[in-house]
């Protein structure tokens, strides 16, 4: 199928209230420009630097969305423009975020990225480390950023029962974390959910699923 049909195809099964997040990581400017020509406005990088040579070739109204870790040394090439970066873990780097958007006179959107899954290789923070962040006297001086959520990664399984397990602690976290108050920022956002697990993800509460190879292809890397 076509990249054009496999969005039809998904976007014809997604309940009203859950975004997609093309994820655009390694395919080419063309194959970003097909889905673009289909209707898909919001794009998903993992690198800052590969998402930042593609916005300067893409149209203006794509929303780019950081999905990968991220570098503080190299947040200020991506501040002008991103619209929402999904795996912030730490206090230090949401101040770097603050900074960089304060250069720019606009406010970047943040996912608290928890770790959800048992293998060491995922990033991410503990619920308790999410929790400390947003009570911390300090957040209410980043008036640049705004927290709208958080992000998590299954275990790469086949054993579903643990995925879910796993999404499921991910919405508990975001009930949790969504009756502390963090001044303007309202937490509205569970990013959880990829190709081969987004329908899973839906009906454990996501709201914004991160799906590549189901739309582009596999990746050759
Ligand atoms: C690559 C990637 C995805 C998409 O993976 P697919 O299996 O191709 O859908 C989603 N989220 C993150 C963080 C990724 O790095």
């Amino acid at each position: 199928m076509s990249i054009q049909e496999n969005l039809i195809q998904i976007k014809s099964t997604l309940p009203k209230h859950v975004t997609l997040v093309a994820v655009s990581k390694t395919k080419t400017v063309d194959e970003i420009l097909e889905a673009y020509n289909a209707g898909q406005r919001i794009f998903g990088e993992n690198k800052i630097q590969e998402m930042v040579e593609k916005e300067a070739q893409m149209p203006k109204d794509i929303e780019w969305h950081m999905i990968g870790n991220v570098q503080r040394n190299k947040v200020k090439h991506m501040a002008e423009f991103v619209k929402l970066i999904h795996g912030v873990d730490s206090l230090r780097l949401l101040r770097e975020i603050d900074k960089q958007a304060k250069r720019h006179d606009r406010t970047i959107n943040c996912l608290l990225q928890i770790k959800i899954a048992e293998e060491d290789t995922k990033f991410g923070m503990t619920v308790e480390e999410a929790k400390e962040i947003l009570q911390s006297p300090d957040i209410s001086e980043l008036n640049n950023v705004c927290i709208v959520g958080v992000m998590g990664m299954a275990t790469f399984t086949g054993d579903q029962k643990q995925i879910e397990q796993e999404f499921k602690k991910l919405k508990t976290t975001f009930d949790e974390l969504k009756t502390l108050n963090i001044g303007n920022c309202q937490l509205e956002i569970i990013s959880m959910g990829m190709s081969g697990d987004y329908e899973l993800a839906i009906e454990c509460g996501s709201t914004m699923i991160r799906v590549g190879s189901h739309i582009f292809g596999e990746r050759n890397y």
